[in-house]
């Protein structure tokens, strides 16, 4: 008989073929091969080259000799290739969605975000690089005498660390601002998921990129990752808040700058005016989209007292109906977690809240009979302070439900947290969740969704506050942080200093009149 499993098994078989591994390792630098397992089968995938201290130096010396052709190129050529990588993306979305499941365990569906998020960086740093990178004129020290331009140049070599949840986003989403930027790059990503980012890397050398100027090496985070701080110009890292703080630590070292994409404990809130239904729907996706491992997926959940109840009964019967499993095909709702780690962490704050007196309303046990990390969404209430699943980051599939009579109440409960990364609030009066958004200590709040409009929206930025990070992607800032802004200026007929017989004295009171009239006349 043939089990989802074993199909699996058979289709990854047919996926990750040594060809396929062979293609995609061509010129990854590495000694010791790693093996790598697949979460959805437990088994085997693929071995990995893991890269010496040698060849990451190596890597650098690469990236920065190829990094010079590369910026001198103009920079509509230099989009053209991410507009050439959006409509490969787009044909080719099957062989990547193939590897996403199989080194993640998640869902088709939240396999497929990852596709989306790649193509609307395409498109825009494709499209709006030229723009955001143009010299810009700005006023001078004195209208007509003083002539400014600003400019852009890339940092050189970028140092890329990545993480495993998101492992075509966050590898290709975000290095394509930095290459259409002029920059060159030296990425780390998960070895657990590297075949995602080796296969997005091939494409995009197949869009036009030279191959020198992306380069991945593969190893042990605390091994790599350092040696990726100390040879770079800049550095992006996508990780835990305690990773964040050393590579941070290892940035601020070398005086080189540093972007932090952290962890949360991110929160939503009901209103007592929102639509029930809408929010029930958008909390199950909130919480449980990629099994809970996404950075701004929801693990706190505050309701007003008066609609508790009724949303409640919706929320749990929505998400005791979600279809478990991870056929390398559309049409479940829920993955697998990626590692025994992750089932351990999951496992001990639901098990440790259900010993303290936290009821489960929904879900509560690994499903074994599933695959080795399955574990079903979970809903808890009664949830008190003293319980690491009420301030710690679970990252899995488990939210934990509270009720509130006073919104300022609620608002100071959902900043009750080190992190600041995602929040949502859900109301029929947009213009009064607008408001209560402003109030919450987020680098994104979402209205009447969950995540997915803020994290879509590719022209606003995007980014943490508090523990959850430094820095922003997407939008202009998500571009910039990867220059050096340089500001030209140029003093014409007059010089900044004493002229036409002037005494100092005389220069100074010249000076004072010159800025009293700049001010009067609302010179900015
Ligand atoms: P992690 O910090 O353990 O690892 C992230 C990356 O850093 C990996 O490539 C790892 O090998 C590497 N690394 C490990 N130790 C290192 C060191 N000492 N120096 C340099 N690099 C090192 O994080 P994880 O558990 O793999 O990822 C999950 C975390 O990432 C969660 O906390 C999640 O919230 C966060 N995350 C944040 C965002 C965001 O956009 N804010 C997105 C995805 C994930």
């Amino acid at each position: 008989m043939t089990t989802p499993l074993s199909e699996t098994r058979a289709r990854a078989a047919r996926v990750v073929t040594p060809e396929l591994v062979a293609r995609l390792t061509h010129g990854v630098p590495g000694g010791e091969p790693a093996t790598v397992h697949s979460p959805l089968t437990g088994e085997p995938l693929a071995e990995l080259p893991i890269a010496t201290p040698d060849d990451v130096s190596a890597a650098f010396d690469r990236a920065r000799a190829a990094q010079h052709a590369w910026a001198a190129r103009p920079v509509r050529q230099r989009a053209a290739v991410l507009l050439r990588l959006h409509d490969l993306l787009l044909r080719r979305q099957g062989e990547v969605l193939d590897l996403i499941q199989l080194e993640t365990g998640k869902a088709r569906l939240h396999a497929h975000e990852e596709v989306q998020a790649v193509l609307a960086a395409a498109r825009h740093y494709g499209r709006a690089a030229p723009g955001y990178l143009r010299p810009r004129r700005r006023p001078g020290a004195f209208p007509v005498l003083t002539r400014v331009r600003e400019l852009r140049h890339p940092r050189g070599v970028v140092g890329h660390i990545s993480p495993w949840n998101y492992p075509l986003e966050l590898s290709a989403g975000d290095v394509l601002p930095a290459l259409v930027a002029g920059n060159a790059v030296v990425m780390k990503p998960d070895t657990r998921t590297a075949l995602t980012a080796l296969w997005a890397r091939r494409l995009l050398v197949e869009a036009g990129l030279p191959e020198d100027v992306w380069q991945v090496v593969l190893g042990d985070g605390p091994v790599v990752g350092p040696l990726l701080v100390r040879h770079a110009d800049y550095v992006t890292f996508t990780g835990s808040t305690r990773t964040g703080r050393e590579v941070a630590g290892g940035a601020a070292a070398r005086l080189i700058g540093v972007s932090l994409e952290l962890g949360g404990k991110n929160a939503m809130l009901v209103l007592r005016d929102a639509d029930l239904d809408r929010a029930a729907a958008g909390a199950v996706r909130g919480c449980f989209s990629s099994a809970g491992q996404l950075c701004v997926s929801m693990e706190r959940l505050y309701v007003h007292e008066a609609v508790a109840d009724e949303f409640l009964r919706r929320f749990v019967a929505r998400t005791a109906a979600l279809r478990l499993g991870a056929p390398l095909d559309y049409g479940t709702d829920v993955g697998s977690l990626v590692s025994q780690a992750q089932l351990d962490t999951v496992t001990r704050h639901v098990t440790d809240a259900v010993a303290r007196g936290a009821t489960v309303l929904a879900g509560g046990r690994a499903r074994p009979d599933l695959g080795p990390y399955f574990y079903e969404p979970t809903v808890l209430d009664g949830v008190t302070p003293e319980m690491p699943v009420c301030a710690e980051e679970t990252f899995g599939p488990v939210v934990s439900v509270y009720r509130f009579t006073d919104e300022d109440d609620a608002v100071d409960r959902a900043n009750a947290t080190p992190y600041g990364l995602n929040s949502s609030v859900w109301s029929r009066d947009a213009r009064r969740a607008r408001r209560l958004a402003a109030r919450l200590r987020t680098g994104t709040v979402n209205v009447n969704e969950a995540y997915a409009a803020a994290y879509g929206s590719v022209r606003a930025p995007m980014g943490g506050m508090g523990d959850s990070g430094l820095g922003r992607r997407h939008g202009a800032e998500g571009i910039l942080k990867y220059t050096e802004s340089q500001s030209v200026a140029e003093q014409r007929l007059v010089p900044m200093g004493p002229a036409f017989g002037l005494d100092d004295r005389g220069y100074a009171a010249f000076l004072n009149r010159a800025l009293r009239v700049m001010k009067a006349l609302r010179m900015r």
